[in-house]
This record gives C-alpha cells, sequence and structure tokens, in this order.
C-alpha cells in the first residue's frame, strides 16, 4: 500500500436552529471537506442527532483513506461542556433539552466527542483561526436572531459555573424600555437589538408589519428615514452593552459577529460611537472587530476543541 499523503483531520459540527452543517478540518484550520443541510428541528432530538451524525458519516466515507480522529460539536442550547449534555434549549429545537449529545454521537460515530455552545465554538474559531488570533483576549458578540457572547482567555471560553455564560443578550438595555423578551423577562438587549426585535420596532413606529430584517434593511437602503432609525438604533444598543462588557472584561479584541452585523456601515458606525461613550479612556483603543470567519467560524472553533483532545 502506498502511503496516506492527506493530512490528518477532525470532524467538526455545528448545530443550529435552521442548519446542521459539519466539516473535515486540519490542525492549522483548513476545511477540506463540508455538508450542511437543514436542521430538523420540530422532529424531535433523535432526528437532530441522526441527522448530525449521517452527516458526519458521509464526510468519513468521502474521506477515503484519511483518519478522522476526533468530533467537535458546536450546538445551540447551553451546553454542559463537561459532560456534553444539553442543559436547555429554545422551542428551535423540540426536545433538545436532556439530551445526551456527546454521549449519542459517540454511540453512533464511535470517535470522542467534546461538545460546547455554538457561540462558544465561534469564538473559539475567532481566537483561534480569524479576527482575534495572536490576541490572549477576545470578547466575541454574536448578533442574529438571538444575542450571545463569548469570552475567550488563552484559548479557553469561560462557560460558567452553570453552563450559561454568554447570555448578553439577556442583559437590561436602556434602549429596550419594558419590551417583553423572548426568555420572558423585561427590557433585555434582545429583545430591541436582534433581528426579530428591530424587525420588531420598525413595526412599532410604523405600523406596518415587516417579515424580517431583511425587509427593514432594504427599506432603510431605499431611504426611509424610519427605517434608517431603527437600523442605528439597533447598533447603538449593541455598542453601549458592548462598552459595558469592554469595562468589565477589559478584552485585547471585540469581535461582533451574526447575521444583524451585515446590516452595512451604518450600523456599525453606531455601534463604534455607542462603545466608545462607554467605555472607561484607558480602553479607547480596544479594537472592534467583525468576523471574519463568517459561517465557518462555529466549525473551526468545534473543530479546536476535537484538536485538543487529541494526542
Ligand atoms: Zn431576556
Amino acid at each position: 500500500m502506498s502511503e496516506v499523503r492527506t493530512p490528518p483531520v477532525v470532524a467538526a459540527l455545528d448545530i443550529g436552529g435552521t442548519k446542521t452543517a459539519a466539516a473535515l478540518v486540519t490542525r492549522q484550520g483548513e476545511v477540506v471537506d463540508r455538508i450542511t443541510v437543514p436542521t430538523p428541528g420540530r422532529a424531535g432530538a433523535t432526528a437532530i442527532i441522526d441527522t448530525a451524525a449521517d452527516l458526519v458519516a458521509r464526510l468519513r466515507a468521502r474521506a477515503m483513506g484519511t483518519r478522522v480522529s476526533a468530533l467537535g460539536v458546536g450546538s445551540a442550547g447551553v451546553i454542559d461542556h463537561r459532560t456534553g449534555r444539553v442543559l436547555s434549549a429554545t422551542d428551535a429545537l423540540a426536545g433538545w433539552a436532556g439530551t445526551d449529545l456527546s454521549g449519542r454521537l459517540r454511540a453512533l460515530l464511535d470517535l470522542p466527542v467534546t461538545a460546547i455552545n455554538d457561540v462558544h465554538a465561534h469564538a473559539l474559531g475567532e481566537a483561534r483561526h480569524g479576527a482575534a488570533a495572536g490576541h490572549q483576549t477576545l470578547l466575541l458578540i454574536a448578533v442574529g436572531t438571538g444575542i450571545g457572547a463569548s469570552f475567550v482567555v488563552d484559548g479557553s471560553a469561560l462557560t460558567g459555573a452553570h453552563s450559561a455564560a454568554g447570555h448578553a443578550g439577556h442583559q437590561p438595555s436602556p434602549y429596550a424600555g419594558r419590551l417583553r423578551c423572548t426568555c420572558g423577562g423585561q427590557g433585555h438587549l434582545e429583545a430591541i437589538a436582534s433581528g426579530p426585535g428591530l424587525a420588531e420596532e420598525y413595526a412599532r413606529r410604523t405600523g406596518q408589519p415587516v417579515g424580517d430584517l431583511r425587509a427593514v434593511a432594504v427599506r432603510a437602503a431605499d431611504g426611509d428615514p424610519i427605517a434608517r432609525e431603527v437600523v442605528l438604533l439597533g447598533g447603538a444598543a449593541v455598542g453601549s452593552a458592548v462598552g459595558g462588557l469592554v469595562n468589565m472584561l477589559d478584552p485585547a479584541v471585540v469581535v461582533i459577529g451574526g447575521g444583524v452585523a451585515g446590516l452595512g456601515d451604518a450600523w456599525w458606525q453606531a455601534l463604534r460611537d455607542a462603545v466608545r461613550r462607554e467605555t472607561l479612556p484607558v480602553l479607547d483603543d480596544v479594537p472592534v472587530l467583525a468576523s471574519t470567519l463568517g459561517s465557518d467560524a462555529p466549525l473551526l472553533g468545534a473543530a479546536a476543541l476535537a484538536w485538543e483532545g487529541t494526542a
């Protein structure tokens, strides 16, 4: 037999509310193959696990001759990083809470499995291979359907005493008034500055319901002054929260990701202005950067975790 020339890889999974992605990743963070499919979120935990395991099995079959040594998983929900169990999850993933995520994938795939929340995986990806590479500490904020955060120190995400660290969307925001939040609370950042939060704010101001944030973005680009105000409000609300977190954590760099960060220059300027209004003078120069890895970030972070567990 000839020598295998392909570099060794690990498998990585990103299990989200709408899609599940799998990839094979080298130690250097190169994605050598990938598959993405819709997550069967309403079909229950077994369907979600089976879909994810099938993606990994298909990638292994396609990578003939390449050794896949471990699996890293980033998943929506609160994940106990030590046990790999899902502690809680939103309704987007039916029956996900209580699932032994790592154990069931290990049994199906016969691989060592490490699992972590997807926002923490995203941050680990940016810390290892993306916008924060080379920095000792990173504060990542992901702004999308929800708002999550992760603080990474020396390559490890702080997951907290209850695995629930990073719920940045569920802190009080002066921009949110008494708006109802998805968590059941009131006046939280996510209620005003998430994608659905901004779409609802536009509907409240105009009396015109819109499908989602994309519709608001289109109207803002067309010169609709209320749509532009809502975009600026979203950037300012996130920036205000980021500024407070920077004062608390003093990160070397802040990275902003998620779909809402694609709103464009006006949103970003409002965000940066608000960060500077809040930060202490000694922290004025903390860089606030855009995610550079995009949707690959959670996969690369999950892969980095898997590599940590290999010899
Ligand atoms: Zn909340």
